[in-house]
């Protein structure tokens, strides 16, 4: 079997690279020059107002339920003094201290700040009103409309390509019995990488400390990341496997593997042709039709991916803007950055130094010249920042990586599972952004904690899917191992988005280097 794909020429790579660079950076500039307005066309900051009452009544709700706490523990307090047991009464006293200062911040300084920031946008809001915003408006609906069409395009093919590269790859490494060392490599490979991006997240955030002194004054958490709180981490990681209750498409045992398919839900897809092409391999002569049917399927898959790839400079230069645009502008993100400048300085430091360490894996394990590769991935990593999405990014990844020369079976396996589980960039960020949440809250975590980070972070990171902002999501069940506030995560909700795009990159950047290496296990040992 011809594994190699024919490789296009270096002027056209360059060619292509060059073009989605332009298309960032026109979506950078007119979402920081034009974004203000066009946010203010799409009811932004009616938007915004309804969201500063909505947290206002929230923190009152947390000053109440911290000065609930604080009279419970004073009472225990008064209990153990009574009973003659000192050093608890001081450690329970010192708690309810604590609990007093935060509702008196929440009340006295986070609340009025609010209320001042809610004048100033019902201003704004009245300007909207009285300004013609027509052209806004229509620039808004068409670059939005180039951004979507991008995106669907994607991810239309995300599923046909998940499912026959997988059955593809699989086969192609002959009979299933014989790849456990394959597979064990992979998985190995996967869990190191994850295991030290989160350690470096773990290192630098306890070193660089960006929690001290970070400002939390405008943090918002919505409903179903507070109603998710309640659910202990046994669960959740129990949903990921199992599905949510009422949902037969969810879960990477889902009850329907249609209805799965129609939710994009990639993992259950991925186990599924996982063991669909494992027993094809096993079925000798008999296997070889349907073998070749999903060949010829997936070669067809390929072709319109690098169809689709055209449309690469013109999709992110509309997700970049429309970006923008939604967070209110280039002015409104810088005042977000510069109250989370630390915090950001934190995970993009992190990201960057595992960059590095992944390099080395390839040079080390796959023996390839970092810097070339990195410029072959250059398509994958520029769409994985604009699409935010590991998974829309596999098409593009997949091409890429076949043609810097790793061969289909290789990618075909490595990649779409990699863009599920092995998610390098997530793991640091989740224990990045938990001990940050501690920091910034006041509460010391123990090397005990510490450890327990370590876990769920790793497995929060195996069970996020490849989609925009699943980290966030996923992270409550670090926080809540740890028994953090799951309100932690309204600090770092505004710069999320770009952390993600970042923190996206390396995930693809690492699911591109395990197929290297895989790719050259295979060759050397002749599979
Ligand atoms: N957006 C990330 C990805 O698709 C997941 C996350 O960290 O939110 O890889």
């Amino acid at each position: 079997m011809n594994d190699k794909r024919p490789t296009s020429s270096k002027s056209g790579h360059g060619l292509g690279l060059l073009s989605i660079l332009i298309g960032i950076m026109l979506g950078v500039g007119l979402g920081a020059g034009y974004g203000h307005t066009m946010w203010m066309a799409s009811g932004g900051p009616q938007r915004k107002l309804d969201q500063f009452h909505k947290t206002v009544r929230q923190k009152i709700a947390f000053a109440a339920d911290a000065e609930m706490q604080r009279d419970r523990l004073q009472q225990k307090a008064r209990q153990a003094a009574a009973a003659g047991r000192r050093q608890e009464a001081q450690r329970l006293g010192e708690e309810a201290g604590r609990l007093q200062t935060k509702a008196d911040t929440l009340r006295r300084v986070h609340v009025p700040a609010i209320r001042a920031e809610i004048d100033r946008t019902k201003a704004v809001v009245g300007q909207a009103a009285q300004t013609d915003l027509t052209t806004a408006r229509t620039v808004l609906v068409l670059v939005r409309f180039c951004g979507d069409v991008f995106l669907r395009m994607l991810f239309v093919i995300v599923i046909p390509l998940v499912v026959t590269s997988m059955i593809c790859g699989i086969t192609s490494l002959g009979d299933i019995r014989h790849m456990g060392k394959v597979g064990g490599w992979t998985l190995a490979y996967y869990f190191a990488t994850g295991a030290a991006a989160v350690t470096l997240g773990i290192t630098l955030v306890s070193i660089i400390e960006p929690g001290s002194g970070a400002d939390d004054t405008f943090a918002y958490v919505s409903e179903n990341v507070m109603a998710k709180q309640q659910t202990t981490v046994a669960d959740t990681l129990l949903e990921v496997i199992r599905g949510r209750e009422g949902d037969p498409g969810s879960g990477m045992i889902p009850a329907n593997i249609f209805l799965a398919a129609s939710q994009t839900n990639v993992l259950a897809l991925i186990l599924f042709a996982l063991v669909f092409g494992g027993a094809l391999s096993t079925l000798g002569e008999k296997g070889k039709p349907a073998i070749s049917f999903f060949r010829a399927v997936n070669d067809a898959v390929m072709k319109i991916v690098r169809l689709i790839i055209y449309f690469t400079p013109i999709g992110v230069f509309g997700l970049v803007a429309t970006q923008i645009a939604d967070s209110g502008g280039g002015g409104a993100f810088y005042v977000e950055l510069q109250r989370l400048g630390w915090f950001f300085l934190t995970v993009s430091l992190g990201l960057a130094i595992h960059l590095v360490v992944l390099c080395i894996v390839l040079a080390v394990f796959a023996r390839r010249n970092p810097l070339e590769y990195l410029y072959a991935m250059a398509r994958a990593l520029l769409t994985a920042l604009s699409t935010d999405s590991s998974s829309a990014t596999l098409p593009v990844t997949m091409e890429c990586v076949e043609e810097a020369g790793v061969s289909e079976r290789a990618a075909g396996f490595v990649l779409p599972l990699g863009a599920t589980i092995n998610m390098d960039g997530t793991a640091l960020y989740e224990a990045t952004a938990a001990i940050f949440i501690a920091q910034s809250a006041g509460i010391p975590l123990s090397g005990a904690a510490l450890v327990i980070v370590f876990l769920t972070a790793t497995l929060a990171a195996i069970g996020a899917p490849g989609i925009p902002s699943a980290g966030l999501v996923t992270l409550i069940i670090v926080l809540t191992a740890v028994n953090l506030p799951a309100a932690g995560i309204g600090t770092i909700l505004a710069i999320d988005w770009l952390l993600d795009r970042e923190r996206t990159s390396i995930n693809v950047f690492g699911d591109a280097v395990g197929a290297a290496i895989i790719d050259r296990y295979l060759s050397r040992n002749n599979t």
